[in-house]
């Protein structure tokens, strides 16, 4: 770092600048994580020079007999870690995951059943601003309206109806469990595969705090960078049986040369989270958010779904007379960083909503218990409730991080 700031000054200043703002701020943005000196080291690499189109053994490049090794490292950790047949760990992104693992299963115009974006679902699930629905014919399943949780006999209806060749489960702002053991029933009762995209938390399942989809779906799409607190990317678990079709998918259908240094931090993250410091980090995540969630509750914030068993919560901030983008940009000015975020039947705008995600992969990172984060959540009330306030909301977000620093000044 010592170099860039006496050759590049100025990009040496917008980095310190991020350093900065993560110190001086609470970070409740779910889908986040602090990754570790490790995986900064293997990002930071010269790895990120090679070009290795192909797989371990079998490059189009010379030279990759030592990138070979980062490779199976990365997908021996990830096969034993999750248990799983068949790993790729070359996707760039869980997007790009998705991507592959769809070019694996379908064809542009088959069908697919995936949760709608407005109730939880991803962009990739079929929104018809993204390829996913685009290219292919999709229907949507989404939450009951008095429950907000799943409705699976929505989900079978319309699997037995549409005829998905696929079926996803798995979500980006939904907080309770997922039951995988339901969704691949109804994918045997009308023949399609089960893919879960489990982006949100491979970290939590890797530190077995949750169930694992691995023994139920035939794809498994991941991220690294959320729960999993690795580096930026994605990943694919399957079984034996899609290994090659899967493999194919990523390289050379919708990929090049993969991203060395990325696959060696994702060995970094694979490694971390085989530790028990790791399963003990992923329950702690869990009894943060729900600690977090409860406050907020009796602050009068409603938890969407009742609470969370996960590392997110989605709150419906109505009660407090304001919509979703203003309690974020509230929570902002007092040194809070959280997403506004649709709730389910949610009357505003996707730009506006009714509520905001906030998530404690972060903060459990960097130290904080069930105590600090039950003031967090009487800090982020207070900073929704009492604009006014927003200064002295701010110095006890720093008192209560000056010993929880995830990286030094
Ligand atoms: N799938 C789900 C469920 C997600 O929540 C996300 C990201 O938020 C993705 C896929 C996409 O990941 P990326 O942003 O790495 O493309």
């Amino acid at each position: 770092f010592g170099l860039l700031e006496e050759r590049d000054p100025e990009l040496a200043g917008v980095l310190l600048d991020e350093v900065e703002r993560v110190r001086g701020g609470i970070q409740l943005i779910a889908s986040e994580n602090f990754a570790s000196p490790a995986v900064l080291a293997a990002l930071g690499s010269t790895l990120s020079n090679k070009y290795a189109e192909g797989y371990p053994g079998s490059r189009y490049y010379g030279g990759c007999e030592v990138v070979d090794r980062a490779e199976r490292l990365a997908v021996r950790r990830a096969r034993e870690l999750f248990g799983a047949d068949h790993a790729n760990v070359q996707p760039h992104s869980g997007s790009s995951a998705n991507l592959a693992a769809y070019a694996a299963l379908l064809q542009p115009g088959d069908r697919m059943l995936a949760m709608a974006l407005p109730h939880g679902g991803h962009l990739t699930h079929g929104s018809r601003a993204n390829f996913s629905g685009r290219w292919f014919e999709v229907a949507s399943y989404g939450v009951r309206r008095d429950t907000e949780l799943i409705d699976y006999d929505e989900v079978r209806d319309l699997a037995v109806r549409h005829r998905p060749k696929v079926i996803v489960c798995g979500a980006t702002a939904y907080p309770r469990l997922i039951d995988y053991g339901v969704f691949r029933g109804i994918a045997d009762e009308v023949g399609a595969w089960l893919m879960a995209d489990v982006a949100h938390p491979m970290g939590l399942i890797a530190g077995r705090a949750v169930p694992s989809p691995v023994p139920y779906a035939d794809v498994v799409t991941f991220t690294t960078h959320k729960t999993l607190r690795g580096p930026r990317g994605g990943g694919i678990l399957c079984t034996d049986e899609l290994a090659a079709r899967v493999d194919r998918a990523v390289f050379p259908f919708t990929q090049g040369g993969p991203m060395m240094h990325a696959v060696a931090a994702k060995a970094a993250a694979f490694g971390e989270a085989m530790r028990p410091e790791f399963a003990a980090y992923a329950r702690q995540v869990i009894a943060n958010a729900r600690a977090l969630c409860a406050a907020l509750a009796e602050a009068g914030m409603r938890p969407v779904a009742g609470g969370t068993d996960t590392h997110l919560a989605l709150i419906d901030v109505r009660a407090l007379g304001v919509t979703g983008a203003e309690a974020e940009r509230r929570c902002a000015v007092a040194g809070i960083t959280l997403n506004r975020n649709a709730i389910p039947y949610d009357p505003e705008p996707a730009r506006v909503t009714s509520g905001v995600r906030v998530g404690t992969p972060c903060v459990t990172t960097q130290g904080l218990g069930s105590r600090e984060l039950e003031e967090v959540g009487t800090l982020v009330a207070r900073a929704v409730r009492e604009p006014e306030a927003a200064a002295d909301i701010r110095d006890k977000v720093v008192a209560l991080l000056a010993i929880h620093q995830p990286y030094l000044p």
